[in-house]
C-alpha cells in the first residue's frame, strides 16, 4: 500500500463517495469511515481476508474482536441469534437507541467469521447513526466490521486528518465527513436475563449512552472479571487510548509533584482556575475540553482531539484534571484512566 486518499463528502455528493467507498469494500479493501462516535476502519464483515487487513493495518492483536455494523434492525438476524429470554429487551433497546452509539453483545450467527469475533461465541453489533456509514451499510448490502481507525492502543480518531496521522500509507481511502458528533466510542453491554425481574446489563465499555439512560430498561452492572490476555472488550485493556507522551490523571490538585526542568501541559476541563488546576503550575500549554462552559457532551466530543494536540506539543508529561463521574463523565474518566495507565 502506498498512497492514502481523503475523499471529502458534502451532503450533495454523498452518493458518489458512498459508491466509491463501497466499491473498495466489495473488492476486499478497507476504508476509513466516519461514525457518530469516532472514525472507524471498515471491512466487509463476511470477508475474512478483508477483516484480516483491518487487524494488520491497526497492528491489532487477534484476541481483540471487532464491532459489526448493520444497516437496519431487521439485519440483526443475519449476524446474531437473539435468545428468546432477551428478545423483548433487545427489541426495546434497539427501538430506543438504534441507530446510535449502543453496542450489544449477542450470541454470534455462524455466518460471521471467527476472525471478526476473535473466536468468541458472541458478536458485538450496532447500527450507526452517521448518514455516510448508514448509506454505506445499505449500499454494500452486507454488515461492515469496523473498529476505531487508529493504531492499536493509541488515541481514537475523531477527524479524517487524525485517521491520516494514524494509518497513512496503510489504507487506500478515508471518507471525510467532518468531525464526529459524539467523540467517544459506543457504550458496549451484554444482557443477562432474570426471572421476573428487569435484566442485568453488563457494562463492557462506558460510552455516549449513559448508565442513567440504560437504567429504564435494566440494572446496569460492571463486567465482573478482567482477563489481561483475553479481554471481553479492548476497552477493558488497562492501557488504551494512550498518547505517546506520558499522561497522568490527577485525583486532586495536591497530587501534582512537578520535577524541576520538565515540561508539563494541562488537559483542563473548562480552562478556568476555579478548580485550582490551572493555577497550580506555570503550564507550557493548557487545552480545555469544554472551554468556559464546562459541558460534558462538549468535553466528550473534544477529548481525543485535545489529547492529540497535547501529544503533539513536545511536552514531557500531560497532566489531566478529572471531570465529574456522572452521565458522559463516566466515559470520559474511563478514557483518561486508560490513557494514564502505565504498567
Ligand atoms: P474498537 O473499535 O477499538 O472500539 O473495538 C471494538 C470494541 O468492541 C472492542 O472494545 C471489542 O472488544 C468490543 N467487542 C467486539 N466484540 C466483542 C465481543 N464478542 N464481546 C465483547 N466485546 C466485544
Ligand atoms: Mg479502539
Amino acid at each position: 500500500m502506498s498512497e492514502t486518499r481523503i475523499l471529502q463528502v458534502a451532503d450533495d455528493e454523498m452518493k458518489e463517495a458512498v459508491s466509491e467507498a463501497c466499491a473498495l469494500l466489495r473488492a476486499g479493501e478497507i476504508v476509513g469511515i466516519p461514525t457518530e462516535t469516532v472514525y472507524g476502519l471498515g471491512a466487509d464483515a463476511f470477508n475474512p481476508e478483508a477483516v484480516a487487513k483491518v487487524f494488520a493495518a491497526k497492528e491489532r492483536p487477534s484476541f481483540d474482536p471487532l464491532i459489526v455494523h448493520i444497516a437496519s434492525r431487521g439485519d440483526l438476524k443475519n449476524v446474531a441469534i437473539v435468545p428468546a429470554e432477551i428478545a423483548d429487551t433487545v427489541n426495546k433497546l434497539t427501538a430506543e437507541f438504534w441507530p446510535g452509539p449502543l453496542t450489544l453483545i449477542l450470541p454470534k450467527h455462524p455466518d460471521v467469521p471467527d476472525l471478526v469475533t476473535s473466536g468468541l461465541a458472541t458478536v458485538a453489533v450496532r447500527q450507526s447513526a452517521h448518514p455516510v456509514f448508514r448509506a454505506m451499510c445499505k449500499e454494500l448490502g452486507r454488515p461492515i466490521a469496523a473498529p476505531s481507525a487508529n493504531r492499536f492502543g493509541r488515541i481514537s480518531p475523531t477527524s479524517a486528518s487524525a485517521v491520516m496521522k494514524e494509518l497513512e500509507g496503510r489504507i487506500p481511502l478515508i471518507v471525510d465527513a467532518g468531525a464526529c458528533s459524539e467523540g467517544v466510542e459506543s457504550t458496549i453491554i451484554s444482557i443477562e436475563p432474570r426471572e421476573g425481574k428487569k435484566p442485568i446489563f453488563r457494562l463492557h465499555r462506558a460510552g455516549p449512552i449513559t448508565k442513567e439512560q440504560l437504567q429504564a430498561f435494566g440494572k446496569v452492572e460492571k463486567v465482573r472479571e478482567i482477563k489481561a490476555d483475553a479481554p471481553q472488550a479492548p476497552g477493558q485493556l488497562a492501557s488504551h487510548y494512550a498518547p505517546l507522551t506520558p499522561l497522568t490523571l490527577l485525583e486532586k490538585p495536591s497530587d501534582f509533584q512537578p520535577v524541576e526542568g520538565k515540561k508539563y501541559g494541562l488537559l483542563s476541563y473548562t480552562g478556568d482556575d476555579e478548580g485550582a488546576y490551572v493555577g497550580l503550575h506555570d503550564w507550557e500549554i493548557i487545552e480545555s475540553l469544554s472551554p468556559g462552559s464546562g459541558k460534558l457532551a462538549e468535553a466528550a466530543i473534544r477529548l481525543f482531539y485535545v489529547m492529540r494536540l497535547l501529544d503533539e506539543a513536545g511536552l514531557d508529561e500531560i497532566i489531566a484534571e478529572p471531570v465529574s463521574e456522572t452521565g458522559l463523565g463516566v466515559a470520559i474518566m474511563d478514557r483518561l484512566r486508560r490513557a494514564s495507565f502505565r504498567s
